[in-house]
């Protein structure tokens, strides 16, 4: 199985480029961003839980995280194996996964890291915004948190799978297809 995490701040283009890894590679897609989003607009219990920390830009919390995260994958045994987009976010989701795959004799195959100077990020969030219909999406001052948020609570991950030799970083800036590529060389490595 390639078992791969797709990490990198928000707006760095991680949903779009696995989009056509899906296809390239065959793998699952998970995004917990889009299982959020899902269960807010079918107004379950846990999309209320998560609803007032996504509109602040804050994490979820991570036994709700993790369990849904959880739920996914155990929903989806057979397949070739999993992109992680927006997950793991923190060490205590990273030693989640870890425990997780591990129950199927898997392990993460590698996490790529999309790098994106900051004011790319705003800005192309902010375009996104104009159709996503993400109210996180629209404010600057949200966004601006979303990154600080990044910065302190999720970059110990890149740490975290970089001590076990697993961790690469990649220029996140250029076309669609050039990034596709630099990912496509990463993953062709394995
Ligand atoms: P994303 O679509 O990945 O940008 O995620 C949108 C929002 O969902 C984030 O700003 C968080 O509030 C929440 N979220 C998504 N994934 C996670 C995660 N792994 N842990 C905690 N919160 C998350």
């Amino acid at each position: 199985m390639i078992n791969l995490i797709l990490f990198g701040p928000p707006g760095s283009g991680k949903g779009t480029q696995a989009q056509k890894l899906v296809e390239q590679y065959e793998l699952l897609h998970i995004s917990t961003g889009d299982l959020f989003r899902n269960e807010m607009s079918n107004d379950t219990p846990l999309g209320k839980q998560a609803k007032s920390f996504i509109a602040k830009g804050e994490l979820v919390p991570d036994e709700v995280t993790i369990g849904m995260l959880r739920n996914k994958v155990e929903a989806n045994p057979n397949v070739r194996g999993y992109i992680f987009d927006g997950f793991p976010r923190t060490i205590a989701q990273s030693v989640a996964l870890d425990t997780l795959l591990s129950e199927k004799n898997e392990e993460v195959s590698k996490l790529i890291m999309l790098e994106v100077p900051d004011d790319e990020i705003v800005d192309r969030i902010l375009k996104r915004g104009e159709t996503s219909g993400r109210t996180d999406d629209l404010d600057s001052s949200i966004i601006r948190n979303r990154i600080e948020i990044y910065k302190n609570e999720t970059t110990p991950v890149y740490d975290f799978y970089s001590v076990k030799g697993k961790a690469v970083r990649i220029n996140g800036v250029g076309s669609i297809q050039e990034i596709f590529d630099r990912l496509c060389d990463e993953i062709d490595n394995l």
